[in-house]
């Protein structure tokens, strides 16, 4: 044990000096979460009374840029007094709030750094860092990708139409930055290559022109990211993918590469058991604060392009969950089912709708959890007609076994709703005796063997009759 524990020590001396601060960083990150932002979806409101509060510290400096379509101002934090420019905008998807979290996180370090001071007097003595939190305020508070005007802002590079599009153009020409963060979030359905592992973050040195040309600058974001992929290998292995790096001349970090900013595409997509996304924040903050780190003092001339080209492609195959060899009406085949949210109390939270998204061999798709159901055939959910009795009474587990989901009721309240967190499904309808096993239906069935239910997909939720304690996130109100 202590010779390897020599090995380790030994071994880490050739570790990069990023390498190492990336593990203090892992350690120490509880010390700068920002407390106040815990889930996905942050408002602007909350946004902006955090950004005031850093205007108070004479470390920012901070400007109002302009406003939303809707209204809701923008704002432009600069910190550092370094030669080099890093310019970061989060959030021109309002529903992809990840990295911008991740970015408060920062700034609380750069403001209390305890034992990163040295860190912090590196990165802010060689950049300039200029952040622009939370680009897409109105889509943020619908919790939708698109701006207030239905548009979607990365596509808008060109014709600028929306204001907020506008306003990073226009930001980006009076800073001329030597290096860009473009800070997204993409599908937690994004495997890293042919592999049931999730891509929890992917990287993309965006091209310029439709035959991806290496310009000097690209070339800088490529080593940057190589270095960053070697770092992020120790926390989320064989986890982070590449995107597709098709050129697209409508899109920001493809227009910002081709005017000479070294250009960082970075998505934040799945981990498991990790819905609010704050593990992924938590690796955006080590990222990020690497990319100043090697920036700042150059490290990441040291790496090729090799780590960047040897990391997979994004493949969008994954399900959720993917039942392999069940049988459905007469033929032996898989299902596959996601977990879509759909939001709820003015895109403050989130219910979760459980769909069959696709029947058929899915030879070329994985599940994030698969079953092997080989013997056992699908049946519908049925519906139990509890009008005349109370609910509270129903023993859910002999329901269950019975082979019934969904309970009918005459209970108005109960009804008014969207979703429920109970053990069953609940309608009014008298028209609706079983649930149907269809594509883009909601996932309601069970799996018999020998005339018994072993397994219910309980609103796309797998659960074991004899092992599992049945709970889950949410039911839903069946029309
Ligand atoms: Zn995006």
């Amino acid at each position: 044990m202590k010779i390897l524990f020599f090995l380790i020590i030994i071994s880490s001396i050739s570790f990069s000096q990023e390498k190492i601060m990336s593990w203090r960083l892992y350690y120490e990150y509880e010390n700068f979460r920002e407390p106040e932002i815990t889930h996905r979806r942050v408002k602007h409101n909350l946004i902006e009374s955090l950004i005031k509060n850093y205007a108070k510290n004479p470390l920012f400096t901070v400007r109002e840029l302009g406003k939303s379509y809707e209204g809701r101002s923008i704002y432009l934090m600069k910190a550092g007094t370094g030669k080099i420019k890093v310019f970061l905008w989060a959030q021109m998807h309002g529903d992809e709030p990840t990295a911008n979290a991740a970015l408060f996180d920062i700034f609380r370090l750069l403001t209390q750094p305890g034992e990163f001071s040295a860190l912090r007097d590196t990165i802010l003595n060689n950049l300039s860092l200029y952040f622009i939190p939370m680009l897409n305020p109105d889509g943020a508070e619908r919790y939708i990708r698109e701006t207030a005007l239905g548009i979607d802002m990365n596509r808008d590079a060109v014709q600028l139409v929306t204001p907020e599009a506008y306003i990073l153009m226009n930001t980006f020409k009076e800073l001329r930055p030597d290096f860009g963060f473009n800070l997204h979030d993409q599908s937690i359905r994004h495997a890293a290559g042919f592999t049931p592992r999730q891509a929890t973050i992917s990287f993309l040195a965006p091209p310029f022109d439709y035959i991806k040309t290496m310009s000097k600058n690209r070339m800088r974001a490529v080593q940057v990211i190589s270095q960053l992929t070697d770092i992020l290998h120790q926390f989320i292995p064989g986890h982070i993918g590449k995107y597709s790096d098709d050129y697209e001349p409508r899109a920001f970090g493809d227009t910002f590469q081709g005017l000479g900013a070294s250009t960082i595409l970075v998505e934040s997509g799945g981990w498991p058991d990790d819905p609010e996304k704050q593990s992924i924040r938590k690796i955006n903050f080590i990222t990020l604060l690497s990319a100043f780190s090697s920036i700042a003092t150059g490290s990441y001339n040291k790496y090729s392009s090799a780590e960047y080209d040897n990391l997979p492609f994004n493949k969008r195959m994954l399900y959720n969950i993917i039942l392999r060899n069940v049988k459905l009406n007469g033929a032996v085949t898989d299902i596959g089912i996601d977990h879509e949210e759909v939001n709820y109390d003015n895109a403050r939270t989130f219910y979760y709708r459980g769909v069959v998204k696709k029947t058929g061999k899915l030879n070329e798709n994985i599940g994030i959890t698969e079953y092997d159901l080989s013997g056992y055939e699908v049946k519908p959910g049925k519906v139990y007609d509890a009008t005349a009795e109370n609910i509270e009474a129903i023993d859910k587990r002999k329901l269950w076994s019975e082979g019934y989901l969904t309970v009918k009721t005459g209970n108005k309240e109960i009804l008014a709703r969207k979703f429920m967190k109970t053990g069953f499904n609940f309608t009014g309808s008298s028209a609706l005796k079983q649930t149907p096993v269809n594509t883009d239906s909601e996932a309601n069935f069970v799996l018999v063997r020998n005339g018994k239910v072993d397994y219910i997909i309980l609103n796309g939720f797998f659960i074991n009759l004899k092992s599992d304690s049945g709970d889950l996130p949410n039911t839903l109100i069946l029309q």
